[in-house]
């Protein structure tokens, strides 16, 4: 697997909660998305109401989960997290339902994955904070209505359109999460390497930060692979000869770009002469899947201008032909 992947690794696992931030203070950028959630958090505990219902989607390692405990932190109560796939009955949520305490928050990763039957549940859930029970069977089935704290759902996801209209509407508060810029990730590098105890040059912190893909997870797997390297191969400290270093031998350039997107923008060039190409065709051709061309893959390379969106399709811009040392032909 790619170490520029922005899933979870199992590497990942064994630092994340620690370098998690706690309150939204210390969550850095996504500065329009901690502003309207500070305004809802603040009314909501005001009125010591629970907050209205959030869906955050973003691509992956931004940082929601993370933005979800800072939630509920701040209002000072519970929360309980789980995921789509997680859930698989509609007995299932309803056990989770009903052990919620007023005002709780519940956060379901991947709510899209959720299976139709489940997602049913949730509808009156969110809406009403009641669950429809149906006793019996045949003829005298009859439905009864269960009453449940008041809550908030989280749901985290990469595209809010993966999401069915119904499920959508019912979230009062929708927060998209960007890529980071390289100084935002420059500062989340220090601050991590800060609480793992690890001294980082200015220089080397920027240097990480540039190849981490706008994604905070990539940035603190990076830095504790560089870590580790910075103590075999030098005296512990992570100048940007070290960081370089490491990074080259990582196989990752400096645009944190790997293989599989060299693959992508070389099968464009090749096969579609550079585009515009839609991204069905470019899946089959690249026997990447759709979805994660377009949640992990694309973004990246739409932020750092090596491919265009059109209305016919993508193309490669001539940023991408440089620096992959492709000669450019206009037509
Ligand atoms: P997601 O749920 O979107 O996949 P996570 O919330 O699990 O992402 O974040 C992945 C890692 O990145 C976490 O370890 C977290 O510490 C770090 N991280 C994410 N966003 C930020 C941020 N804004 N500031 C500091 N660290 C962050």
């Amino acid at each position: 697997e790619r170490i520029i992947t922005s899933h979870i690794r199992d590497e990942d696992k064994q630092i994340e909660n620690g370098l998690r931030p706690k309150y939204l203070e210390s969550y850095i950028g996504q500065d329009k998305v901690k502003e309207k959630l500070k305004i809802f958090i603040e009314a909501a505990t005001v009125r010591g109401e629970a907050l209205d219902h959030v869906l955050l989607y973003g691509p992956p390692g931004l940082g929601k989960t993370t933005l979800s405990n800072i939630i509920a932190n701040e209002m000072n109560v519970n929360i309980r997290i789980t995921s789509g796939p997680a859930i698989e009955r509609p007995g299932d949520l309803a056990a989770i339902l009903t052990n919620l305490s007023e005002n709780d928050v519940l956060f379901i990763d991947e709510i899209h994955r959720l299976n139709r039957s489940v997602e049913e549940i949730l509808y009156p859930a969110m809406e009403d904070f009641a669950l429809d029970i149906i006793i019996g069977k045949g003829p005298s089935a009859r439905s009864i209505r269960l009453d449940l704290c008041k809550f908030t759902l989280i749901g985290a996801t990469t595209r809010a359109g993966l999401l069915t209209s119904p499920l959508r509407d019912r979230f009062g508060v929708i927060c998209k999460l960007d890529l980071y810029n390289t100084q935002q990730l420059t500062d989340i590098v220090k601050r991590s390497g800060n609480i793992l105890g690890v001294e980082i040059v200015e220089e080397a912190a920027v240097e990480i930060a540039s190849r981490s893909r706008g994604t905070p997870r990539i940035a603190n797997r990076l830095l504790k692979r560089i870590r580790d390297y910075a103590q075999v191969r030098a005296d512990g400290k992570i100048t940007k000869t070290v960081a370089k270093e490491a990074l080259i031998l990582l196989e990752i350039d400096e645009l944190g770009l790997d293989a599989v997107d060299k693959k992508i923008i070389q099968t464009m060039i090749d096969n579609f002469r550079g585009g515009p190409v839609g991204v069905d065709t470019l899946a089959a051709s690249t026997a990447e899947e759709k979805n994660t061309i377009e949640d992990v893959y694309e973004p990246y390379l739409l932020q750092i201008g090596f491919i265009n969106r059109t209305p016919r399709g993508r193309i490669v811009s001539e940023k991408a032909y440089k620096h992959f040392n492709i000669p450019y032909k206009k037509e």
